[in-house]
């Protein structure tokens, strides 16, 4: 395991250096509020500090200069480190998330294949050559990288998304400057000194914790930086799109979603049920590509929504360590009243509660932010939590029907379409010509059919509409972090003979 900072720290320009001001942050557990670390709390003096070391360090130019296939073996030696780490990583996230420690340990696997997969392609891209075809000139075009990035993280996966990030910028040759959530910075921790044990050049990769608004502005408008690449809420990628609009920096965000889950009723009912309970309440519903709308055929309602209300009602909470609980607490007080504020609008627009809806009973859940899995059934496309995003564990039920086949496809494709995002969703049918016709007409960057959830690190993740701009993973995500030059060469000088030499 890496030696991790004795005292509040950011990391800048290879070493942990206090905040400016001293300020300093508390991490409660959210499942019992036991103190789980005391972190530096940043200002814009830190930010700032943490942009010239990254931006001198790309300007030194050691870190692009190095073959990318050493950048890659970097990668590869990190997975190899946090496959060693992996029960105190998986610790250290479970205990700032609270989310159980099976579902830290899966998370902590997928890390390591998103690092894997970077570090294959690096060396894969050697550019390209155009013909001119003028004799004598040589054309072609190389991949460079982007330069300076600032690499913002949420709190539901916090190292996975600073994975999708991290890696991807590191092959690429970039600099960086990584602000997780203010909620979860310790495996952020964990990653800058174990980069730093294996060697990264100083000032390659800085780390500034803090709260958003306190340490966010150099990050986002500074003109040393040339790349915003942001995961988290709709509202704050706004913001921070229009504060690098300035210097017209490149964006990437990935955004919310929310998600339809359409049920055809020729679906493989146990499977679809058991899958839609998964999609949604799987992490308390703090998964952006949560299946939170459920679109099911008008036939087979009754029959699914009394099956998920009887199952939602058996789900066992619990902290990371309580081996019986099937899913976890919210992040924090604050988020937990903003669910009970979003079901209490829905219930005044007409849904009907039918299971959840407040914290549940017991003494083993006093001091955590828990919240009961929950279904509003009787919804429409109008509503307020159709929507918008909850980001916690509730579900509300649509109906679609049509006259024959068809229709039912129409309808089922305009309500799932009907919504300013367009992250992820899933059709289910055993005919295998309805869930691919349906799969097509998704506007959402990610489709499954007849499964929820599942990614591959090679496969390209993003949203259409409102979810987000670019894609990360896959190898669209590496060509984020880089930009195409065009390199003419003319074996042949001579003049252009356009002008009049007289
Ligand atoms: P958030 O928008 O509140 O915060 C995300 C990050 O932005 C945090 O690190 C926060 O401190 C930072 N931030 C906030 N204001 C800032 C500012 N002015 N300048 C710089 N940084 C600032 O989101 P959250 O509550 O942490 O995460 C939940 C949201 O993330 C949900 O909407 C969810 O859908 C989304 N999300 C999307 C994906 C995806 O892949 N599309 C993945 C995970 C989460």
């Amino acid at each position: 395991m890496a030696q991790l900072p004795s005292s509040p720290a950011h990391f800048i320009n290879g070493e942990w250096v206090a905040p400016h001001e001293g300020g300093t942050r508390e991490i409660r557990c959210p499942a019992d509020g036991t103190l789980v670390a005391t972190v530096a709390e940043g200002t814009v003096a830190d930010s700032e500090a943490a942009v010239q070391a990254a931006a001198a360090a790309f300007a030194a130019g050691q870190w692009s200069a190095t073959p990318s296939r050493e950048r890659g073996a970097l990668l590869a030696r990190l997975a190899d480190r946090l496959e060693a780490d992996k029960e105190e990583v998986a610790r250290l996230e479970a205990l700032d998330t609270g989310k159980r420690m099976v579902e830290a340990r899966i998370d902590m696997d997928d890390v390591i294949s998103v690092f894997r997969h970077f570090a294959t392609l690096a060396g894969s891209d050697a550019g390209r050559v155009v013909d001119t075809g003028t004799p004598g000139v040589s054309s072609r075009v190389v991949h460079e990288p982007v330069g300076v990035c600032s690499l913002i993280t949420p709190w539901n996966f916090p190292l996975l998304q600073t994975s999708w990030k991290v890696a991807p910028a590191l092959v690429a040759g970039c600099t960086f400057i990584l602000k997780p959530s203010e909620l979860t910075p310790s495996t952020a921790i964990w990653l800058l000194a174990t980069l730093d044990e294996l060697g990264l050049p100083k000032g390659v990769g800085n780390l500034v914790l803090g709260a958003g608004a306190a340490v966010g502005p150099p990050l986002t408008s500074d003109p040393r930086v040339d790349l915003v690449s942001f995961t988290g809420g709709l509202a704050t990628g706004r913001r921070l799109m229009a504060s690098a609009a300035d210097t017209v920096k490149k964006v990437a965000l990935e955004l919310g979603g929310k998600n339809p889950n359409v049920i055809f009723a020729d679906a493989d009912l146990p499977a679809a049920i058991d899958n839609a309970l998964t999609a949604v309440f799987l992490d308390s519903g703090q998964v952006c590509s949560a299946g939170t709308r459920l679109v099911v055929e008008e036939s087979i309602h009754d029959e699914v929504v009394d099956e998920l209300v009887r199952r939602a009602k058996l789900i066992r909470l619990g902290g990371p360590f309580d081996e019986n609980a099937e899913t976890g607490p919210l992040i924090s007080a604050a988020h937990r009243e903003k669910i009970e504020a979003y079901v209490a609008r829905g219930i005044e627009e007409g849904a009907v509660l039918r299971v959840g809806g407040g914290p549940p009973d017991g003494e083993q859940y006093a001091d955590g932010f828990y919240y009961l899995p929950t279904i509003l059934d009787g919804c429409r496309s109008d509503m307020d939590c159709v929507q918008n995003e909850s980001f916690g564990p509730v579900l509300t039920v649509e109906t679609f029907s049509g006259a024959d086949g068809d229709a039912a496809e129409d309808a089922a494709v305009a309500i799932a379409n009907d919504t300013i995002y367009g992250l992820a969703g899933a059709v289910w049918s055993q005919n295998a010509g309805r869930a691919e016709r349906v799969a097509q007409r998704l506007r959402h960057g990610t489709i499954w059919i007849n499964d929820y959830h599942p990614y591959v690190a090679a496969a390209e993740w993003g949203g259409f509409k409102q979810s987000g701009i670019g894609r990360e993973l896959g190898s669209a995500g590496l060509e984020e972090y880089r930009e195409a030059k065009h390199i003419w060469h003319n074996t042949r000088p001579a003049p252009a003979g356009w002008f009049a030499t007289e």
